[in-house]
């Protein structure tokens, strides 16, 4: 457990008001205890209370809650392992080539990349549901052990998946039409998903006990998407996530090819369905959601459930541009996810955060209508904390919740000259990088400090990473990278239909 300390600001902001505005408790401080704020006012008060507490950040900090990272998948980048970006249905059939990356090493490689840019929490779905449940079960432990071990709050769940593996349509249909020589191949390939939808559940149910005690490890589920579950799964899904009380998280609606399958298997909206099989509410979040109608939206509203807004992938794979304005004009609670990576391939949230406030900036007059810095502020932080298992304990730091948060160098943000005028938030919201954040601390434990991980060796574990990478290629890779590329014209034929 942390020991107790204060934290130190110039301007510290510690939640939205009412209005939805972040304002600044100026020469403010808040105090620590056992990872949870339990005092927050002037500095003065707070160490005239608490003579002997640590203290972190200074008169020239800007303190604000940590960032969630509301949905992301992997360490190195598909672009890393050699599928660059393509529209996301091509894309999922080439990534059959990547190579198998040890789940502990590369979770802390993208963690310090998180880490780095003031992410304290993720929503990490490990995506791709290849081997069997022993193996998931295995690699499900390695990557909370990373994230234990660098200090981070995640939130994990199995993207599960019991249908159409290759394409948004039947695997056994979509073989047959392959030719001879790959239709070995790609039924290899499907042989590999060994796991139930029933070990998965189980696997969750398991995982939710074993780390019950861990403050900063919570479980979720995530069916895949619609086309990649049957009905039963999705409602076997419903029903767990309202018998555990546990978040949903599914990917839904990200390309116009989604919403199409939807209509044609349903004959209404994606979203329509799931929420007839129960997947709706305050425990769901879908991902995505670029293709939501008009409708989709006002029920996605009424009902309370939750939309994770991942704008580079958006871009980056030509899924669109999601309606972020609508849902905004909705009252729906957004959070931001990079996804697989941001849109300079790497885990800089800052970057996501000032990427959705210019992203939909549509011509006109009136400020309401598009995003501000507030509301983005709020989307990174307590919006993506609504949609994990931790709810509203972090994403803000008000009294009683947890303590995660970003220190930001104001002399950094300011220099050589910043206007009184232009507010300390939206300095840091248009200007800040990585290089202006000092200290991060996760449950009340400083893990990032001025440039430096304070709880593992970065340096070696990255070595250990590009080593682990330099091995040959298994029999397994070699067949995955021919297939990954052998497929590709199948697949763009079939959503040519
Ligand atoms: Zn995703």
């Amino acid at each position: 457990m942390s020991q107790a300390s204060i934290v130190r600001a110039s301007h510290l902001y510690s939640a939205p008001g009412l209005d939805g505005r972040w304002r600044p408790l100026e020469s403010g401080a808040i105090y620590q205890r056992g990872g949870i704020v339990e005092e927050i006012g002037t500095y003065d008060a707070i160490r005239e209370a608490h003579p002997d507490a640590p203290l972190f950040g200074s008169e020239r900090s800007v303190v604000l809650p940590g960032f969630v990272n509301g949905h992301h998948h992997v360490g190195l980048t598909p672009t890393q392992l050699g599928s660059p970006d393509l529209p996301l249905e091509l894309w999922l059939i080439h990534r059959l080539r990547a190579r198998y990356v040890d789940p502990y090493l590369d979770t802390v490689y993208s963690a310090f990349e998180m880490l780095a840019s003031g992410v304290t929490a993720v929503q990490h779905i490990r995506a791709g549901t290849i081997g069997s449940i022993q193996q998931s079960e295995a690699s499900a432990r390695e990557i909370i052990r990373a994230y234990q071990d660098i200090g981070m709050r995640v939130s994990l769940s199995f993207s599960v998946r019991d249908q159409n593996r290759l394409v948004y349509g039947d695997d056994a249909a979509f073989v047959a039409s392959l030719p001879e020589e790959l239709r070995s191949k790609a039924n290899w390939h499907l042989s590999r998903f060994e796991g139930s939808v029933d070990e998965y559940i189980a696997l969750f149910q398991r995982l939710r006990v074993d780390y019950a005690d861990d403050s900063l490890v919570g479980i979720q589920l995530a069916p895949a998407n619609l086309h990649w579950c049957s009905d039963k799964t999705l409602r076997k899904f419903a029903d767990v996530s309202e018998r555990h009380d546990a978040p949903i998280h599914i990917h839904l609606l990200e390309t116009q090819y989604q919403k199409a399958y939807g209509f044609k298997r349903a004959g209404r909206s994606a979203f329509e369905h799931i929420a007839s099989l129960g997947i709706v509410g305050p425990r769901v979040t879908i991902g995505h959601g670029v293709w939501a109608t008009e409708s989709d939206l006002d029920m996605v509203a009424d009902t309370g459930t939750h939309i994770c807004h991942n704008c580079s992938s958006n871009f980056r794979l030509r899924s669109g541009v999601a309606p972020v304005n609508q849902f905004r004009s909705r009252g729906i609670n957004v959070a931001l996810g990079m996804d697989e990576a941001g849109i300079n391939d790497n885990r800089d949230m800052l970057q996501e955060m000032r990427l959705v406030l210019n992203a939909h900036r549509q011509p006109g007059m009136d400020l309401a209508d598009v995003p501000s810095t507030n509301e983005v502020l709020t989307m990174a932080t307590l919006g993506g904390a609504r949609t994990t298992p931790f709810g509203e304990k972090i994403g803000s730091l008000r009294v009683g919740c947890r303590a995660d948060l970003v220190m930001f160098d104001l002399d950094k943000i300011s220099y050589p000259y910043l206007d009184g005028n232009t507010s300390v938030l939206d300095a840091v919201m248009h200007r800040a990088t990585p290089q202006d954040i000092h200290g991060v601390m996760v449950d009340g434990e400083i893990v990032y400090r001025d440039g430096q991980f304070t709880r593992v060796d970065h340096r070696a574990l990255l070595e250990n990473l590009s080593e682990h990478m330099r091995r040959p290629l298994t029999e397994a890779e070699q067949s995955g990278k021919w297939l990954g590329n052998a497929l590709l014209p199948y697949a763009r034929e079939f959503y040519r239909s």
